[in-house]
Parts: structure tokens; C-alpha cells; sequence
């Protein structure tokens, strides 16, 4: 069961087809009976194709709502025959079948539904994330405004390469671009991370030919964290040549990292160079001005999706956007969490609440290190440190194991591989296994999904 679910995912990168519909629908007709198909099926029709899911056009909500309720699951698990990539169909409504046209404008208009199968969504560009949603000021300006130019002038300035600490909005701009440039183009948006997980796998495999061509046949190609690579002799030749075929053909590259390509240590001197060959640019930290005005869009945003105001004072408002100052991402999540303690206490908060619910994050954010997850996840399955870290294979140790992985995945920022280091240097992918396990297990399994969330509280309240 495991090992063919992941067996679908890994291969995924490497089955990109284009789909052929005429032939889909004879297997619709096919596996459905011809009474089911020439009253539904037939009608439905290919809007867009994506590595890992497809748009539907279908007529009427009527339509949608019933063949998402009856057929939905039939027609992936037929598509997957197809390309075994897919784990996700949406459906459009589409009265008159009216082209593909600005279907990535109108992904999040809601008349779209989702079924998913698969935790892994790489490749899949988040509709939230896109140029009106993000905020410009003083310390993301230059950013923004190179990230619209390329979408206008394909590799005029190539590559496109965005710097600047965490969470100040490079993903986001990633992600905008790919949309942007995905209703005209075939885009690949991947991680550095993921690039090298499925070039290792690729290499296990002895797939190496389709992922080379994978790769390469994307004429916008976006890759996020590229200093990720740093010290990894193998994936960085194979970026390099990735990138030398992309650049070659003209393919717009487009990268982000946490600093300036020369800045890069342990990453080979000629990627550094091809890295700055084009528009290099940063992302500084947010002023208050654009703390506030991104608190501003947030509150809107929230009228908008709730149809109530959040109810913050001005002071409130100040208060949060001076309460950090580097980073968008802890803005946010800063202001969400405020808004929510505001919705129960069912009166506006002042400061001095604040205060208090902000302490408490930052008391449990501060202390999670991979150290005190492992102390206490051994303790808590009254096992030895040294036994839950040894390479012994034995269930009672490598179940608390797992989870030990699976919450320093959950609770801190490091990496896979860092993780895996910190677990008798253990390979990343072995991480990602015990991640993927353990999320699948917790579903099943009530018993574990207590422990877990005991786990939790216990790290983060000590
Ligand atoms: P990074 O990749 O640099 O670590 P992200 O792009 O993931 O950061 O941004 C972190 C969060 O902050 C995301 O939710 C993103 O939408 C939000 N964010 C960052 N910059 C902005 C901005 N200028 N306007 C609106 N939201 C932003
Ligand atoms: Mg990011």
C-alpha cells in the first residue's frame, strides 16, 4: 500500500504528457458504459493540463455538482492511466466551452472544485500568491517591479535572480510570475529541494534521460531556495547543465535564495557567475509603512472572505505591525492569531492582550530545537535517546523515531537534510519517509494522533 502510493508520487515528475482527449474519451465511454457517458462524460472537455492536475470544462453547476459527486473518482483514477503524474481534477464551469483562455486568471473565482489525492503538490502554483495580492513598498519595490518586467519581456533579463531572508515575500513573487506566465507558457515551478529529490530518484531509477527532458521543456523555469545547493557536487552539475539547455533555448530563469549569488559559498564558481549573469535583485525587510499596509490588505482580505470586520483598534493594528520586524510571513501570522483570540473573547482586544497571546507564541516558537524534540519524544515512549537515534530498525524504536522526525519537520525550520543530520546523519529522503508516514498513520490511527498532539503540547508549553 505504502510502497505504491509512493511510487506514484516519485515517478510523477517524469510522465509530463500531453494528454489526448479524443482517446480519453473513448476509455470514458469505455469504463463508464455508453448510457453514463453520452449523457455526462461526453460533454466534458479539456481546459488546461498541468503536471499534476487538470481543469475540466464542464456546462452547467448542475453538471459539475453531479459528476464531481458521482464520477470524480473513476475519471482521475482514469486519467491517471493516461498520466500517472495526475492526483487532482478540477472543474470549471464553462457555458459555452469558450477556449482556454485566462483559466489561471480565474483558478480561485470558486466555481472550481477539488478532489485531491496526493500530499505531495509540487508544481502547483498557489492562486493566493499572485501580483494583486502583494503589497508593494520601499524594501520589495525593485523586486516586484522586476518580476512584472520579465512577465512582459521573456528572457530579456535572464536569469531573474531574487534575493533576501525568510518570509519576506520571494516565494510569493516566484509563485505571481508562474501565474502570470502559465496562461501562455509551459512553466515549471519547483524548489531547489524537490529538484534534487527527484534527481536522486531519478538516478536510482536509471531515469535520468526523461528527467533531463522533463526539465527541459519548460520554457519558463522557476526554481525557489536555490541555496539549497550549496555543497551538493552532483546536483549542481546537473543544474548547471539544466540551466545551460534552458538558457540556451531561451527559456526564461527565474531563481530565488536567501543571498546574493556571490555569497554562495560551496557552489561552483561558474553557476555563481551564470547565477549573476542576469538581473540580480533584493527583497529587504518591510518598513512600517508596509507592515501596516499589508496589515491593511489583510483586514480587508478577511471582510472580504468573512463578511464581518476583525474589529482591531488602531492601536492594536500599530501594535502588531512594530511587534516584528523582519519578517511578512510572522506578520501575518502574528495578525491572524490576534484576530482569532479577538473573534472568542467577543470584545475588541487592547494592547495588553495582545501582549499576552504574543507571548505565548513567542515562548513556544523560540524554544523548539530538533534537540528537545528528540529528548522528549524519547522520554515520552520510555525509550533511550541513543536507542531512538541508533540504526536499529526494530518497531518500538523507529515508530517514536519517525515521529521525532516528523515534528522537527512540523515544528522547526530546518531542513530535510538537516534533519536528517541531527539524526545520526540519516539521508533527507529518509525524513521524508517518516513524514509521509506518519501523516498517513495519524489519519488512521486515533491512539497516534493523541500522542502526537501530547507530543506537541509537551515541546512547545515546557
Ligand atoms: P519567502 O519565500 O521570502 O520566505 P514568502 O514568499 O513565503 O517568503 O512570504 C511569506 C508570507 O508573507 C506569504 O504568506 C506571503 O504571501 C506573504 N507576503 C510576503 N510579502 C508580501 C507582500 N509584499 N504583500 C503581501 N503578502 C506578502
Ligand atoms: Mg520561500
Amino acid at each position: 500500500m505504502e510502497k505504491t502510493s509512493l511510487k506514484t508520487n516519485s515517478n510523477s515528475l517524469l510522465e509530463e504528457k500531453i494528454l489526448d482527449w479524443n482517446l480519453i474519451q473513448k476509455s470514458f465511454q469505455k469504463a463508464f458504459g455508453n448510457e453514463i457517458y453520452s449523457s455526462w462524460l461526453r460533454h466534458i472537455s479539456l481546459i488546461k493540463e498541468y503536471n499534476d492536475h487538470v481543469i475540466l470544462g464542464v456546462k452547467t453547476r448542475f453538471f459539475r455538482d453531479w459528476i464531481t459527486s458521482r464520477y470524480a473518482d473513476k475519471i482521475l483514477s482514469e486519467l491517471k492511466n493516461h498520466k500517472l503524474s495526475l492526483n487532482r481534477i478540477e472543474f470549471k464551469i464553462e457555458p459555452d466551452n469558450a477556449g482556454t483562455k485566462g483559466v489561471a486568471a480565474n483558478y480561485s473565482t470558486g466555481n472550481v472544485s477539488d478532489i485531491k489525492d496526493s500530499v505531495l503538490n509540487y508544481n502547483r502554483l498557489n492562486p493566493n500568491l499572485n501580483f494583486e495580492n502583494f503589497v508593494i513598498g520601499k524594501s520589495n519595490n525593485l523586486s516586484f517591479l522586476s518580476a512584472k518586467k520579465i512577465c512582459g519581456q521573456l528572457s530579456r533579463y535572464n536569469p531573474l535572480f531574487i534575493y533576501g531572508g525568510v518570509g519576506l515575500g520571494k516565494t510569493h513573487l516566484l509563485n505571481a510570475i508562474g501565474l502570470e506566465l502559465s496562461r501562455n507558457n509551459k512553466v515549471m515551478f519547483i524548489s531547489a529541494e524537490r529538484f534534487m529529490y527527484q534527481f536522486i530518484k531519478s538516478i536510482k531509477r536509471n531515469e535520468m534521460v526523461s528527467f533531463k527532458d522533463f526539465f527541459r521543456k519548460a520554457n519558463v523555469f522557476i526554481i525557489d531556495d536555490i541555496q539549497f545547493i550549496r555543497g551538493k557536487e552532483g546536483l549542481q552539475e546537473e543544474f548547471f547543465h539544466t540551466f545551460n539547455s534552458l538558457f540556451d533555448q531561451s527559456s526564461q530563469i527565474v531563481i530565488s535564495s536567501d543571498r546574493p549569488p556571490n555569497k554562495l559559498d560551496r557552489v561552483q564558481d561558474r553557476i555563481k557567475s551564470r547565477l549573476s549573469g542576469g538581473l540580480v535583485v533584493d527583497i529587504g525587510t518591510p518598513d512600517n509603512e508596509l507592515k501596516l499596509q499589508i496589515l491593511k490588505k489583510k483586514i480587508l482580505d478577511y471582510q472580504n472572505s468573512f463578511k464581518e470586520n476583525p474589529d482591531l483598534k488602531e492601536e492594536v493594528i500599530n501594535y502588531i505591525a512594530n511587534y516584528t520586524n523582519a519578517n511578512i510571513r510572522e506578520l501575518i501570522g502574528i495578525f491572524n492569531r490576534v484576530v482569532a483570540f479577538g473573534k472568542m473573547s467577543k470584545k475588541p482586544l487592547d494592547v495588553n492582550d495582545c501582549k499576552i497571546i504574543l507571548k505565548d507564541i513567542y515562548n513556544s516558537n523560540k524554544a523548539v530545537s530538533i534537540d528537545k524534540i528528540q529528548t522528549v519524544t524519547s522520554n515520552f515512549f520510555s525509550i533511550s535517546l541513543s536507542d531512538m537515534l541508533s540504526p536499529r530498525r526494530s518497531r518500538p524504536l523507529a515508530r517514536p523515531r519517525q515521529i521525532a522526525m516528523f515534528l522537527a519537520k512540523r515544528l522547526t525550520s530546518r531542513s530535510l537534510p538537516e534533519i536528517g543530520r541531527k539524526f545520526s546523519n540519516r539521508d533527507h529522503t529518509t525524513v521524508i519517509h517518516a513524514v509521509k508516514t506518519v501523516e498517513r498513520l495519524k489519519e488512521k490511527n486515533d491512539e497516534l494522533k493523541r500522542n502526537i498532539e501530547e507530543l506537541k503540547s509537551l515541546i512547545l508549553n515546557d
